[in-house]
């Protein structure tokens, strides 16, 4: 369980997060959907006792971020942005480092057993560096796991990874989840948002401004788009369900499109700007 209350950082001056409230249930997956400097990363580096919040108080499973980060970092198991592996190490040795620096008993055991879970057993001798970008992907999260987290962060998992990989990985998240692990993902892919999440939290400039389940989300703008050529910019025009839409394909012009709402468009509506560029 991760639970902040009124949550915030200042970074000499900038505000990268304020007031967020989160209650995250045990065994959920809460993905936290928001594009560049929303403060997605602040957020787990403090849920993480990487950071120190300016105002507010956060727990994982009861203990204080702040008062307690031993008893925290004990709970967790945290996969950074950056791909941060030994690239001239084997994907072997570098759990093995991982491991032996948390003291993880059995360790050969618990190895092979991360290995196996991340089909990796076949290339446990490979060099990180001839690992392809998902392998790599995949690993981190492996590392993740040694100490077997209750609580598993992920900051942007699948980033530049293709379609059929982010795929691969979030089977695998979702396999964690089903082991009972709370986790906490960050995104800014729309498609990971709603295919992977139990539920959303839609940060933008350090504040949440929405949070629900991705079909209540989209349901919240209307359910159907109508896009549509304005000259040469398009139009989205937001519509409560199908028949709307149909109704107001009518009235435009050229280049008309009818379909599903998707977060994408909850951005919009909200901020006015777009999740991707
Ligand atoms: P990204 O996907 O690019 O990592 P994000 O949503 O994770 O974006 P954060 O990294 O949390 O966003 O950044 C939130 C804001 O805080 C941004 O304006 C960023 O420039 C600022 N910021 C983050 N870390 C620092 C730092 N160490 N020093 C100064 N400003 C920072």
């Amino acid at each position: 369980m991760i639970v902040t209350e009124a949550l915030g950082k200042n970074y000499q001056g900038i505000i990268a997060l304020e007031g967020l409230d989160l209650h995250i249930r045990p065994g959920e997956i809460f993905g936290l959907l928001g594009p560049n400097g929303a403060g997605k990363t602040t957020t787990i580096k403090i849920l993480t006792t990487l950071a120190r919040p300016t105002r507010g108080r956060a727990w994982i499973n009861d203990f204080d971020v702040v008062r307690q980060p031993l008893q925290v970092k004990r709970l967790i198991g945290v996969c950074p942005q950056e791909i941060n592996l030994d690239k001239e190490l084997s994907a072997y040795e570098n759990l093995r480092i991982y491991g032996q620096l948390y003291r993880v008993p059995d360790l050969r055991t618990r190895i092979r057993e991360l290995l196996e879970l991340g089909d990796q057993s076949q290339r446990a001798a490979s060099l990180v560096r001839e690992f392809s970008g998902g392998m790599q992907r995949r690993l981190l999260i492996l590392r993740a796991l040694m100490s077997r987290p209750r609580v598993l962060f992920l900051d942007e998992p699948t980033v530049g990874l293709d379609p059929q990989v982010r795929r691969q990985l979030w089977d695998l998240i979702r396999h964690l989840q089903a082991q009972g692990i709370t986790i906490l993902i960050t995104t800014h892919y729309i498609e990971e948002a709603e295919m992977l999440c139990d539920r959303v939290g839609i940060l933008s400039r350090g504040h949440l401004i929405a949070l629900d389940t991705p079909n209540a989300l989209t349901a919240r703008v209307g359910g159907y788009v109508v896009e549509s050529l304005n000259g040469v910019r398009r139009q989205y025009i937001l519509v409560r369900d199908k028949a709307a839409a149909y109704a107001q394909a009518q009235n435009e012009p050229s280049g008309v499109i009818i379909r599903q709402a998707n977060l994408e468009d909850v951005f919009i509506k909200l901020t006015g700007e777009r999740l991707q560029h």
